[in-house]
């Protein structure tokens, strides 16, 4: 049984009306990304020598590229190829809301939709994300940087708040990234996704799972790993390297970890090759990241 706890469906950056398309494929083309991917995550010999505009400039449009092919039959490959049993989808508002993964759910049983807050609908947006859950959302996702939103914005700790009675999980982006190319850059804000201020949110709701997506990103991930004593503190595996995914087991624990992958813009194998590895072949581990901890939140315990 494998259960991945981070996915996408839809174009989140643009909106593009793309989940029910067929045959959208993926280009294959020789990028950075996807050597980093080969190469476990890490830098490969001459990465770090490259020039960083150029490094930042070839990721951003394969991510870009990928988002493109979120296709519900594009992912329904990915979960067959991979013998993935489940796999949790995340909506960004308010491009790609929780009526489109809802109907991708009812499609594909496999899917587990999310839903999230839909600021535009102001103080309305409580009672919709409530009724989300009630309607089978499996739990929240909030991204403070595609969103727009920081994390003392008094919405989004109101829309918290009310979740609580949901008993579902709450997944934050973290950490600073840059989605657009610099004349778009106006649709995001990457310096509302700080580490450090998503651990203290997670202590100041220790009723909610509070679940860091990317374990804070593969140079910043030390200020979440600051946060092993807050409890209701989990993060994914989606982008890390095995030492990292090691370094979490060892401060979290295993109970506190999730595998991910952050499907499209991360490919399944690479952090299923890579916490197999960090697990060291200890099958109670694996069971705990590929699927005992994801089902324990789904039933509302953590
Ligand atoms: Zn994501």
């Amino acid at each position: 049984m494998i259960i991945d706890t981070h996915a996408h469906l839809g174009d989140v950056l643009f909106g593009k009306n793309i989940t029910f398309k067929q045959n959208v494929t993926t280009r294959d083309h020789h990028n950075l990304l996807s050597l980093l991917e080969e190469n476990d995550n890490v830098p490969f010999p001459g990465f770090l020598e490259m020039d960083p505009d150029t490094v930042s400039e070839s990721i951003l449009n394969e991510e870009q590229a990928r988002n493109n092919t979120a296709t519900l039959q594009n992912m329904q490959s990915s979960l067959d190829r991979n013998g993935i049993d489940k796999i949790w989808v995340l909506p960004i508002l308010p491009t790609v809301g929780f009526e489109e993964l809802l109907a991708a759910s009812k499609l594909d049983e496999r899917i587990v939709p999310f839903t999230g807050i839909d600021f535009a609908l102001g103080e309305a947006a409580v009672d919709k994300m409530l009724r989300d859950a009630e309607n089978g959302a499996g739990g929240l996702k909030v991204h403070p940087i595609l969103q727009c939103r920081p994390m003392d914005d008094p919405l989004l700790l109101g829309a918290l708040d009310a979740w609580k009675q949901t008993g579902k999980p709450v997944i934050f982006h973290t950490y600073a990234y840059e989605y657009y190319h610099p004349e778009e850059a106006y649709r995001n804000r990457p310096d509302y996704a700080s580490n450090t201020k998503f651990v203290e949110l997670a202590k100041q709701f220790p009723e909610l799972t509070m679940i860091a997506a990317h374990a804070g990103g593969p140079f910043d991930f030390g200020e979440i790993l600051e946060g092993k004593e807050v409890k209701n503190l989990y993060v994914d595996t989606s982008f890390q390297s095995e030492e990292v995914i090691r370094m979490f087991l060892r401060e979290f624990g295993p109970e506190r970890v999730l595998f991910g992958s952050d499907w499209p813009w991360g490919c399944q194998e690479t952090p299923l090759r890579l916490v197999s590895k960090a697990a060291d072949k200890d099958q109670r581990v694996l069971d705990l990241l590929f699927f005992e901890n994801a089902s324990r939140l789904m039933k509302g315990e953590n």
